[in-house]
């Protein structure tokens, strides 16, 4: 839609070239949701494009994910081939209640900030261990892990002007074994509930919830549990983490996220599929 209140758009080379930060400010990545809705408070977008970061780089330590990098490039990422984990980006990207159009636009990094319950590249991102790096408007940049980002529905640890920079994925973790399961309410609906466990070459196990609270939750096992280690962990959230919203009721979603849970605990432990 058109945005009636935007008076500038700024195309930096460089973040340096922004000055005057004013709470009229946005950044601009893929658009895909400022443009979506009226956004009377924003009078200028500054369109992160020009910056030129490249949206994927591997090396030993891991993969560094620029925020600016597409849905559609992660989707299609093919790792080295001990990176077991990388099938995972697909199935998350997958879980975007979006089509292509949206894939060609949509950024991790916009997705990121948007801090959804729902939003599925925080579930990738936090489910690997992922640290973001944040810009501020002046000083060092400062890292935040993922799992710590995001804060509830629509919240996260940004301070006006802040600028999410990229995510690292620590090889470590890309190396694990994991497992996902995904509900939604309706066929291409946005999730209720997304679950990833992974299980690493030291064997411990570690099942990400999100979807179905607020802000994602993380249990961590020293190895697989039993089934009955797993419910003992899963009763320790909050009841207040439960989200509730068009897309499920809490008590549907925590039941679903319970079962989820258990065929992850199955699955990593080798006993099912
Ligand atoms: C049809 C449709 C379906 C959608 N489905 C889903 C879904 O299933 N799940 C979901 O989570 N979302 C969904 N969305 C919402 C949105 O499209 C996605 O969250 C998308 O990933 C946002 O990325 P973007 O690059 O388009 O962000 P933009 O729209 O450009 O920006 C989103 C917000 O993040 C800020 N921002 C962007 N990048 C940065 C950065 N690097 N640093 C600081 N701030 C930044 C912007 O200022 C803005 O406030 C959907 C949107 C549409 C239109």
């Amino acid at each position: 839609m058109d945005l009636h209140t935007i008076r500038t758009v700024l195309r930096p080379s460089a973040v340096e070239q922004v000055a005057g930060w004013t709470p009229g400010h946005a950044w601009l990545a893929g658009g895909t949701w400022l443009f979506s809705e009226p956004q009377v408070s924003t009078d200028t977008l500054v369109d992160l494009h020009g910056l030129g970061w490249p949206a994927l780089e591997a090396d030993a330590t891991g993969l560094t994910i620029a925020a600016t990098c597409r849905i559609a490039e992660i989707a299609h990422y093919a790792g080295p081939a001990d990176w077991r984990a990388v099938p995972l980006f697909r199935q998350c990207c997958d879980s975007f209640l979006a089509s292509f159009k949206i894939w060609n636009a949509a950024t991790v990094g916009g997705n990121l900030v948007m801090s959804l319950p729902a939003g599925p590249m925080t579930a990738l991102a936090a489910a690997l261990d992922g640290v973001c790096v944040v810009w501020p408007r002046v000083g060092a940049p400062r890292m935040v892990p993922v799992v710590d980002f995001v804060t509830g529905d629509h919240t996260n640890v940004l301070q006006p002007g802040e600028l999410l920079r990229s995510v690292h994925l620590p090889a470590a973790a890309l190396r694990a074994r994991t497992a996902m399961r995904h509900m939604a309410l309706t066929k291409l609906g946005r999730s209720a509930a997304l679950l990833v466990g992974t299980r690493n070459e030291q064997d411990a196990m570690v099942l990400t919830i999100t979807g179905s609270t607020d802000r994602p939750v993380q249990l961590r096992f020293p190895g697989v549990p039993d089934a009955d280690g797993l419910r003992q962990a899963m009763a320790t959230i909050p009841e207040a983490r439960w989200f509730q919203d068009v897309h499920g009721s809490a008590p549907y979603k925590r039941h679903v996220t319970q079962y989820f849970a258990e065929d992850i605990r199955a699955e990593l432990g080798g006993l099912g599929a």
